[in-house]
């Protein structure tokens, strides 16, 4: 049994300021990257560049990431990054500026290679990276993975490297300015990403450990998710700062799980719904969800995932689920297309720990 986490995390109000040594530590010069506007509202961007200055260490800011990251956004972030003569890398906000982050570090390392190196696996080096999360969903600031958008074949992907971050700074302060569908949607990520993991060929009892935990917490918060749902407004006029913190903890434990299993089939069929229909992540992947545990719903692993979320069924999952999402209707000749694709992708294929046939999948959608 083996498991590897390598990334140094911490968890903490404050936490940028307070590890700001450590941050300074990984280079001379830093490539702060992050989305168009959020990191400015929630202060995180503020919180790195008083951390760095306090340290002395320069710094320079792309902020032009788009949601679901193209491969031509990391290509213009590295002309930038070259340019300014960066050393490290730091991710600021969801997961598609960290996920940018990994693969900008790649190429900014690389300056002699194209981006056709993101898809073969070679044994190129990146960038140190630190991530600092701002959404309470993809985990990307302790997992290796970094998905782009890969518009010449009309969807998404994760690069071939492995890119561990060094560093994890997480405060959940920042998520207090997410708007409900925002923390909804990155909650069913995190979620996602626990059960995939914990229902996982490749699953063992040390990555069970993170998904046993994340799922005790969602079953905690699961109530106040709802909450927010059934009465709008802002997610901070209902949620606790000991909610807030309990998604973020949530999030990162469901990050370290897949760091060792990776995902699977809800993963792989949401990124052809995000990239033809714009549904954000999360909620995409929420769609296969409940299929992914009905059709298996007797066996114990499925019962025992169900019963740390305190649900006392599948169609009480799904019912929940239901709500708190809402229903997507995905185009029959969209559905038959992705089933296809991934009926091919062996790799999310052979992470489902139970036999699956082209029928049973095409059952998925709801
Ligand atoms: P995201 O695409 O990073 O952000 C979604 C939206 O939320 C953006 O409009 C962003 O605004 C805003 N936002 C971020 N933080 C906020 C805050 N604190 N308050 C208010 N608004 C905020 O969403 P995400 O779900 O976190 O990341 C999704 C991406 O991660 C996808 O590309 C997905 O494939 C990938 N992913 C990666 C992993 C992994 O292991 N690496 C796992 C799962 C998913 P701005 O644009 O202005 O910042
Ligand atoms: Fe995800």
């Amino acid at each position: 049994m083996q498991i590897y986490m390598p990334t140094n995390v911490y968890s903490e109000d404050n936490c940028v300021m307070n590890h700001r040594k450590e941050l300074a530590a990984l280079g001379k010069k830093a490539l702060l990257v992050t989305g168009k506007h959020s990191s400015r509202a929630n202060g995180s961007l503020e919180d790195v560049k008083n951390a760095l200055q306090k340290t002395g260490t320069a710094y320079a800011v792309f902020d032009k990431i788009e949601e679901n990251p193209s491969i031509e956004t990391v290509m213009q972030a590295r002309e930038f990054g070259i340019e300014e003569n960066v050393d490290f890398v730091i991710g600021i906000g969801g997961g598609s500026p960290m996920d940018a982050a990994k693969a900008i570090a790649l190429m900014v390392a690389n300056p002699g290679e194209d981006e056709s190196i993101l898809y073969e696996a070679h044994e190129f080096e990146a960038l140190p990276v630190a991530e600092v999360p701002t959404t309470a969903g993809t985990g990307s600031e302790v997992t290796p993975y970094a998905i782009l958008t890969i518009h010449a074949r009309r969807t998404k992907q994760s690069i071939s490297y492995r890119i561990y971050p060094v560093l994890a700074l997480i405060d959940s302060r920042y998520l207090k300015t997410e708007s409900v569908d925002t923390l909804i949607n990155t909650t069913v990520d995190a979620l996602a990403h626990l059960i995939e993991s914990y229902l996982n060929t490749n699953a063992n009892s040390y990555n069970r450990m993170y998904s046993e935990k994340g799922l005790r917490l969602f079953a905690k918060v699961k109530d106040d998710l709802l909450q927010c749902r059934r009465f709008g407004g802002e997610p901070k006029q209902t949620l606790s700062d000991e909610a807030f913190d309990m998604l973020m903890q949530m999030s990162a434990t469901a990050g370290m799980a897949i760091t060792h299993t990776s995902t699977s089939l809800p993963h792989g069929l949401s990124y052809a719904v995000t990239y033809e229909m714009g549904v954000p992540h999360g909620k995409a992947v929420g769609i296969f969800l409940p299929g992914f545990l009905a059709y298996y719903e007797e066996k114990e692993d499925v019962r025992a995932a169900l019963r740390q979320m305190c649900f006392a069924s599948v169609d009480d999952f799904t019912g929940y689920l239901d709500e708190l999402l809402g229903k997507v209707e995905i185009a029959d000749d969209l559905w038959k297309k992705d089933v296809e694709m991934i009926m091919e992708n062996q790799a999310k294929l052979k992470n489902y720990p139970f036999t699956m046939d082209e029928g049973t999948l095409y059952k998925f959608r709801r």
